[in-house]
Formats: structure tokens, sequence, C-alpha cells
């Protein structure tokens, strides 16, 4: 795998310029808190297809006047992104399916949610296990998802 060394913060960035229009239309937030020097050694196609894939779901799920929060951790062993969005939620039954091959959430419960093949979530697992990491979705009905990304700092720290 091509490992670049990636300024995430730029990366989550043009993610919200390309679905600024969107968000905008449904009256959502979009908040960067990645932090400004985050940088990450990483297959950068990977992490915009993660990035894309998450930051959609988030806008698309949402509820009116909602909120899109991108944020990063990392520690010497590892480093996780962090979707979360004050959208309307998965049950404990959903959560288990939800990255399946298209697996919807039923679209009655879903209100009249938009379009969607149900890969989203399947491809960003498939990747995130390509590059020997981790998923991690929190989630309550009617109050909102948080998707955390868990990578290994399986190769060197990149210079400062
Ligand atoms: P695609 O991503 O292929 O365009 P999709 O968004 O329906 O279609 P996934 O991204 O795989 O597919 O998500 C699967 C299902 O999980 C969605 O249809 C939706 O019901 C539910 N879901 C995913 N993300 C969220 C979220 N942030 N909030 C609430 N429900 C979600
Ligand atoms: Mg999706």
């Amino acid at each position: 795998p091509k490992l670049t060394k990636v300024l995430l913060a730029d990366l989550v960035d043009e993610q919200f310029e390309v679905m600024q229009q969107s968000a905008a239309g449904q009256s959502i937030e979009l908040v960067n808190a990645v932090d400004q020097h985050a940088v990450i050694l990483a297959d950068r196609d990977k992490l915009i297809e993660i990035l894309k894939n998450l930051i959609s779901n988030a806008i698309k799920y949402n509820q009116p006047n909602g909120q899109v929060r991108v944020s990063y951790q990392q520690t010497a062993a590892q480093w996780t992104l962090t979707v979360a969005d004050t959208g309307i939620g998965i049950s404990q039954a959903d959560q288990t399916r939800v990255f399946e091959r298209f697996y919807r959430v039923d679209s009655s419960r879903n209100k009249q949610v938009v379009t969607g093949t149900g890969l989203g979530l399947a491809i960003v697992a498939e990747l995130v296990a390509a590059m020997k990491g981790q998923i991690h979705l929190e989630s309550q009905r009617g109050v909102g998802t948080s998707v955390a990304v868990t990578i290994p700092q399986s190769h060197a720290t990149p210079d400062r």
C-alpha cells in the first residue's frame, strides 16, 4: 500500500466542501474538530473513501438544524477518527446489520430518507480491515450516531 503523510484536517475540509450544499439544504452544521497539525501516515485514497462515506451518512441521516462533527485522537499505538452526528440514530437491532452489503434500515423508520445502495458502510468496513483497524459504532434512536475508526500506528512516525 502507498502510505503518505496526510494532513487530516485538510482532507476533512475538502469533503465538507464537496457536501456543503446538501448539508446547508437541511441546515446542518459541519464541524471540523481535527487538529490543524495532525498528520497521519496512511493511504490517502482509502482515507478519502472512508471520510466520504461516513460524512455523507452523517448528513443524510441527520435532522434539520443538526450537526456533524469530525474529530481525531492519537496515541503512540493508534489513531482514531470519529464522525459523530445528531441524527435519527440506529436501533440496537439494526446496528448489528448496517455493515452488511445492501442493508438499509427500513425506509419508513428512516422517514423519507433519500437514496442509497446500502454499500457505504460495507466499503468502510473493508477499507478499515485492510488497514488492520477496527470500527466502533455507537447510536441512539432520535439522538445520534457516532462511528469511530481506529487504525494502528504500525509504521514509522513521520517526521515533524
Ligand atoms: P450508500 O452509502 O451505499 O449510498 P446507504 O447510506 O443506505 O447507501 P450505508 O452507508 O452502508 O448505505 O448505510 C447503511 C444503512 O445504515 C443506511 O441505509 C441507514 O439506514 C443506516 N445508517 C448509516 N449511517 C447512519 C447514520 N449516521 N445515522 C443513522 N442511520 C445510518
Ligand atoms: Mg451511506
